[in-house]
């Protein structure tokens, strides 16, 4: 026999089993959204290296570690590890700028980072998103965390809870940067490798560092204090107060966590994320924030942005399985032809039916109709040459026998 390929490690495949469950996520992602004026954008997989490297961060592990990063023609070219960077892109590009804002886009699909596999944690893995373009108040930062704690609602997940965190602006940030840089300094010999390396170019994102020795680091009270002071200029605190009244309003319960730091390097002012306590260590569900000065840097004009990822994977094992969908019906006939014409004609009425297409036995029919469908539709001789057939309910094995063109299923 001819050697078995198998699926690359930290990919998998959607069996037809689980799949009900994917549609379930794409259709609420679709009705929801909808409803807050979105509409669905769809980016290529694959997109020019230098589009992570500027639109990511250089800094950030996605860009450093985790990129899917290959050669055609000479060109770098990338598998996209999120879809941000490609939707700013496609905003520049077909100039909806011009539109009028704000511009609202969702998106879902396959992203590709090469991470190490673990649950949770898949190499191709799945987002649902959303970006709004052209807003600067924080009722935009509002509307897009409401959005997502209700499309958490409408897949029946309550238990989550909403973290939020301000990064201020390029110019407060800059003076907490150097506190941090400042109070760490005396411990930069026992900071993990990571954080050696971040201490220069980005020491906010040590704050997210998930080493015990780091954390136990942070935690110590005179770091803490640092850590815990109030750095944002009076403009973004009363971005982050407002969004917060926002939420209060509208019922959208949250914690602030101050170690919130998010891992792309774009965000400014708000930050949060939606976790779950029912995942293990991978609990993050939702990630997001405002990106204002993603726009300029791809080359567009300035444009204010928010927007959020959810890991499909992660909602997944959080929704309660789908029982499989039965057939309407299953025709039980020997003669395949007028089975194979019957079927057609309830497909075009609408009905999901099938019909034996091996041909085999009656009873192996029948055992199959019970099998997978809500009625078994029988077409013996007599059937046929009157026009009709008879039907039978498999769940109370009533049956009745009608005219062909009169069934309701
Ligand atoms: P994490 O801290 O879990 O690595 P992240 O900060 O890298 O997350 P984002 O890039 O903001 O995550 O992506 C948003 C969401 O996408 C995450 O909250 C998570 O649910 C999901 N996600 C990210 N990476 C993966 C992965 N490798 N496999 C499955 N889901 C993922
Ligand atoms: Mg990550």
């Amino acid at each position: 026999m001819a050697k078995i390929i198998k699926v690359l490690k930290g990919t998998k495949d959607i069996l037809p089993q689980e799949v009900e469950q994917w549609h379930k996520l794409e259709k609420n992602a679709l009705e929801i959204f909808t409803k807050y004026g979105y509409k669905e954008i769809r980016t290529p997989i694959f997109e020019m290296t230098e589009l992570f490297a500027r639109g990511v961060g250089d800094t950030t592990d996605i860009v450093n570690k985790e990129m899917y990063t290959f050669e055609k023609s000479e060109r770098s070219l990338t598998l996209r590890p999120e879809n941000t960077a490609g939707v700013v892109r496609s905003f520049i590009e077909n100039n909806m700028t011009r539109l009028s804002a704000p511009v609202k886009l969702w998106y879902k699909g396959p992203m590709f980072r090469y991470e190490r596999p673990q649950a949770g944690r898949q190499r191709q893995f799945h987002q649902v998103g959303v970006e709004m373009f052209g807003i600067k108040e924080p009722s935009a930062d509002a509307e897009v965390i409401v959005m997502a704690t209700e499309y958490l609602k409408s897949l029946g997940l309550n238990d989550l809870e909403v973290e939020i965190n301000s990064l201020g602006c390029p110019t407060c940030r800059e003076e907490y940067k150097k506190k941090i840089k400042e109070v760490l300094k005396p411990e930069f010999e026992n900071l993990c490798e990571d954080c050696q390396n971040r201490y220069e170019k980005n020491p906010l994102r040590l704050l997210d560092c998930k080493v015990d020795s780091c954390k136990e680091i942070f935690s110590r009270p005179e770091i803490q204090k640092v850590i815990q002071s109030d750095f944002i200029c009076e403009e973004c605190a009363e971005h982050y107060k407002t969004l917060k009244s926002y939420l209060d309003k509208l019922g959208v319960k949250y914690v602030e966590n101050k170690l919130l730091v998010r891992g792309l390097d774009y965000y400014n002012r708000t930050v949060f994320e939606i976790k779950s306590n029912n995942l293990g260590s991978q609990n993050a569900v939702c990630g997001g924030g405002r990106y204002d000065s993603l726009v300029r840097n791809l080359g567009g004009e300035d444009t204010p942005a928010v927007g959020w990822a959810m890991g499909m994977e992660r909602l997944n094992s959080l929704l309660p399985e789908i029982e499989p969908q039965k057939l309407d019906g299953y025709i039980v006939s020997n003669s395949p032809a007028d089975a194979f014409v019957f079927a057609q004609e309830l497909r075009n009425k609408g009905y999901n039916v099938e019909f034996d297409l091996a041909n085999k036995k009656f009873t192996k029919q029948l055992e199959k109709a019970s099998k997978c469908a809500k009625f078994a539709l029988i077409l013996g001789e007599d059937e046929i040459k009157a026009g009709t057939v008879s039907v039978k309910n498999l769940e109370t094995s009533e049956q009745v026998t009608i005219n062909r063109n009169e069934i309701e299923l």
